[in-house]
Parts: C-alpha cells; structure tokens; sequence
C-alpha cells in the first residue's frame, strides 16, 4: 500500500479542480446516508497475479469474481506484457464482455468455463453473450476472430466490432462523441459514454448495478497514451458530468503500469510487478486527471502524477518513440532470461527510462 496518498501540492491542485467542478459541474450528493445505498456490493483482491515469479506457475488468466455477477479477468504477463484486465457483467437476459485479450491471450477455454460455471450456479442452460470492446487497439482486441469464431450453443455470441458505426448502433448513440449510448442486460442497464482521445473509438461503462466505471486506456494506473489531447480533455469533461450525478464506487481500466510508489511506474515491456498498484480509482482520480490536462494548456507534454501519467503520442500513430522502444526492446531482453525465475539473481542490463 502508498504510504502518502496525496502530497501537499498535488492535494491543492485536486482540491482546486474540485472547486471549479463545483462552480461549472457540481456533483451531487450520492446517497443521504453512508449505508451503502442500493449499490450491489463486491470485492476486489489486494493485488492481482501478473507475469511471475515463475510463469511455468501462471495460469494464462486469473478470474477475479467482483461479485456473482460480476467478473474481472486479467491476462497473465507471461503470455504478454500488456496484461490487460477484461470484464465480464451478467444480466437477466444477456450477458456482456469488455474486450477480449492481448496477444497469445487464448481466452475462449477461461471465458467459457466462467459463463458455465455462472450457468450452473443459476440452474439456466445458455446466455447470449455481448461482444463489446473500449477501443480497437491489438491488445484488447486480439481474441476477437478466436471469439467470434465459438460456436457453443449454451453461449451464442452478439459482437460488437470496435467500430463507431457498430458501437453507434448496438448502444444507440445517434450523435458521436456527445450522445449517451445504452444497453439492456435484462434488469441491468449499461450506460456507454464516448471517451475518443486514446483511439477514435473508445468508450466507458457505468454499470448502475455496482456503481463501477469502466474507462479502458483512458483512465488506469499506468501510461495514458494520448493521441488527441483536444478530444482527450473534451471526453474527460463529459465524463465528469456524465458521472457527476451517480454513485461511482470505482473507476476501473484496462491495465496496471504503476507501481505503488506514488510517481513511478515499471518501464513499458515488464512483466512482473511486486509491487503493483492497485486497480481501483476513483471519481477524484478523474477529477485529478482533468486538473492535469487542464495544467497542459493544450500543449501536448508528459506529465507524472501520482498515480498514473499523461503520456501524449503522435496523433495518427501507435509506434513508440525511439526513446521509448529502445527501453521496451532492452526490457523485453531482460525478462526473457528471467520470466522462469524472477527470484533469482540474473544479471541483466537495467532500462534506463
Ligand atoms: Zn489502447
Ligand atoms: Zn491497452
């Protein structure tokens, strides 16, 4: 755990977004009582399994169950550095699955036993299960052709393509970025909000049920790659007041790259964490996040917070800096002589960020 959660400076700028918040956006009191309010309860582990010490001991997915019905999967980086965490939410009627792996992800075997266990526990056959996605980068999309491709009768598939067009369509959202999109679980509504900025098409998820906020690459602990930084700090806006007037337990993403030392991260291509930071952040994250932005001025430049960092890239491109990628090759290097054994002491040249 941090020792410090907030320094003295960096609380004075949280406390002074929240009071421009407050003048332009005010958020609503949550509940009248702290009881918990009608918010389905769950839990999230200390720290999550990540790519060791031995990847010959790592399942190639750890499942995480928030709640019954509610799952968080996370890819093991012995399969790839990237590591993401993928969401699994059940309604009455469907259920819905936040993107589908990085590389050498294989996650049919782990996503059907998850949906037949839940089958089993809840005395039901099959479940039709919605593809969806919080943007198209590889590493979240790299199952979908395996996923597509299942044909299992108790779980036929409704993909939605990490397209605008599709995600327009399946969520209803008539105008692009603004409108607020939506789909019907059965009994749990999931509200989708275009958050472009990251990627063209990136989203979040309100789930009402939890009060959890799914926002992909664009809020996590770790590197927010942004290749629009007009249309980062626009989403950001209208995520705040999308959220402003509901009960947000937690903001969850797709990756951990911080550890939790606050201002410091794993350099890009590592696999094992030790001492990862925890998922979870939280509405006064996304708040921090716009106080950094706005601290931008609109001039595209790094900027390490606490607990992640805002990390412009070239707008049109995915490529790393030459900077960058020399760090990522070197490590990449190093943990391919100690992925097997990261307690032993294998000489290797240190990335210098
Ligand atoms: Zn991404
Ligand atoms: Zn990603």
């Amino acid at each position: 755990m941090r020792k410090n959660k907030f320094p003295a400076l960096f609380g004075t700028v949280l406390v002074c977004s929240a009071l421009s918040i407050a003048l332009t956006s005010p958020a609503r009191a949550q509940f009248p009582e702290p009881n918990g309010g009608d918010l389905e309860r769950g839990s999230l582990p200390s720290h999550w399994s990540t790519g060791g010490p031995k990847c010959m001991e790592m399942p190639q997915w750890q499942v995480h169950e928030y709640n019954p019905d509610f799952f968080i999967l996370r890819q093991s980086g012995c399969t790839d550095f990237e590591m993401p965490f993928l969401y699994l939410i059940f309604g009455r009627d469907k259920a819905m699955l936040w993107d589908t792996g990085s590389r050498n992800g294989d996650l049919v075997p782990t996503l059907q036993h998850v949906v037949h266990a839940w089958l089993e526990r809840n005395h039901r056959s099959s479940i039709p299960l919605v593809v969806m996605h919080s943007h198209s980068h590889d590493d979240h999309t790299w199952g979908d052709a395996a996923v597509q491709a299942l044909h299992d009768p108790a779980i036929p598939i409704e993909f939605v393509a990490a397209t605008q067009s599709a995600e327009q369509k399946a969520f209803g959202i008539a105008h692009w970025p603004v409108d607020v999109g939506q789909i019907d679980l059965g009994g749990r509504v999931e509200r989708i909000v275009p958050i472009p900025g990251h990627d063209v098409v990136s989203v979040a998820l309100y789930d009402r049920r939890t009060g959890i906020l799914l926002t992909g690459d664009s809020l996590y602990p770790g590197r927010l790659y942004v290749h629009d930084l007009a249309e980062f700090q626009a989403s950001t806006e209208r995520l705040i007041a999308f959220a402003a007037d509901k009960p947000v337990a937690y903001v969850l993403g797709n990756h951990i790259e911080e550890s939790n030392t606050p201002f410091q991260d794993y350099p890009i291509g590592t696999i094992y964490h030790p001492q990862e930071h925890r998922l979870q952040l939280s509405y006064g994250d996304l708040l921090a996040l716009e106080a950094g932005l706005q601290s931008l001025h609109g001039v595209p430049r790094r900027l390490a917070m606490a607990d992640f960092t805002i990390w412009p890239t070239a707008p049109t491109s995915q490529a790393l800096s030459a900077k960058t990628n020399a760090i990522f090759q070197a490590t990449q290097a190093c943990e391919a002589k100690r992925k097997w054994d990261h307690t032993a002491d294998i000489p290797c040249d240190a990335p210098k960020p």
